[in-house]
């Protein structure tokens, strides 16, 4: 039996664990220094669709992707009383000529889009997930499968020689291993504001910013800054909120209750995950960007045959 660690408890971490025990004659154990989703994936709003970015264009292997993620998310229904998700679509206005023509494209093209409004569209296939509920179902059924989740932080790949086979999926921990300092990464880190009062609009909106519906009519959450220079990832509220006013202002009466931030891994030059091998034994999966939710599933499967086949 292969022996196989982990390194990050995130989705990309998570999603290649999953793949491993359901395809492979593997032990898995996944190595997290902070908390299950301690990363980005924690703070992420939720939102996934296959329309993302300021062009929004359709996602390479959109719709492969979105399959392999909602298989995901039924698996961590299976395993948490809460709710993972909200399957309820996601509206998209336009913000210039350009988005309004590309969001007809898509109208007419692939049939999961329709516009409600002169600048207004109903991504049909959009869902909202609830990513701390997701990361527990989804835990909770690696557990099941006979995953271990060991609650420390590695400093060095050399820490795990016991193991044939090492993933590093730390998120924005991969600047730390050398083996990693190649990659051609960069770092955004974003910030959102959890906000206690009636979401403005009926569902998820993505505009300039966007309003995620966190499966409650009396909270919301409003983001996202996408800060190339900062110090470090945490919260830091006062520049959220200068940073975030124009969006505020679309939510009167809100009161904002908690800053959440992250460090995003995004590849330089293109929009889709890195999988790389870093070591005769060792991949990196990172670079996940602000799709994580739709990529993690299908790239996370992909590096798990290449563990397993290759
Ligand atoms: C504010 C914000 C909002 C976002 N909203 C969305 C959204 O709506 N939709 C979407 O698709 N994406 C969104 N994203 C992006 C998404 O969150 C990321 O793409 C995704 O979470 C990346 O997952 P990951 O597993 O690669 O990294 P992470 O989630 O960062 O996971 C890495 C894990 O590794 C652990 N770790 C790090 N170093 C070590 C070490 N040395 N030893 C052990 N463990 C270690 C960390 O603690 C962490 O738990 C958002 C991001 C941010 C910041």
């Amino acid at each position: 039996m292969k022996k196989i660690a982990i390194i990050g408890a995130g989705f990309a971490g998570l999603a290649t664990a999953y793949f491993l025990l359901k395809e492979g004659n593997v032990s898995v154990t996944i190595f997290e220094a902070d908390r299950i989703g301690g990363g980005a994936s924690g703070v992420c709003s939720g939102l996934l669709h296959p329309y993302p970015g300021l062009s929004a264009r359709r996602s390479f292997k959109a719709e492969e992707a979105l399959a392999v993620t909602k298989q995901l998310i039924r698996i961590a229904e299976e395993h948490t009383p809460k709710v993972v998700a909200t399957q309820t679509g996601i509206l998209r206005k336009s913000m210039n000529l350009d988005q309004r023509e590309r969001l007809l494209q898509h109208c007419s093209h692939w049939g999961d889009v329709e516009q409600i409004e002169h600048d207004l569209f109903v991504i049909h296939s959009g869902i909202t997930v609830l990513s701390e509920n997701y990361l527990e179902g989804l835990s909770a059924a690696l557990i099941k499968r006979g995953a271990e989740i060991i609650f420390q932080k590695v400093s060095s790949l050399n820490e795990l020689e016991s193991y044939d086979h090492i993933v590093v999926a730390a998120g924005y921990g991969v600047r730390e291993f050398p083996e990693c300092q190649q990659l051609k990464i960069k770092f955004l880190k974003g910030q959102s504001l959890k906000l206690e009062g009636k979401p403005p609009v009926e569902k998820s909106l993505i505009s300039q910013g966007y309003i995620a519906h966190i499966g409650s009519s009396s909270c919301f959450e409003l983001g996202s800054t996408y800060e190339k220079e900062f110090i470090d990832e945490r919260p830091q509220i006062d520049l959220a909120r200068e940073l975030l006013k124009e969006k505020l202002a679309f939510c009167s009466g809100a009161k904002i209750v908690q800053c959440k931030a992250g460090v995003r891994v995004a590849a330089q030059g293109h929009y889709v995950p890195l999988i790389e091998k870093i070591a005769p034994n060792a991949h990196v999966f990172t670079g996940l960007g602000s799709r994580g939710l739709l990529y993690h599933g299908l790239y996370g499967k992909a590096l798990s045959n290449k563990i397993l086949f290759e």
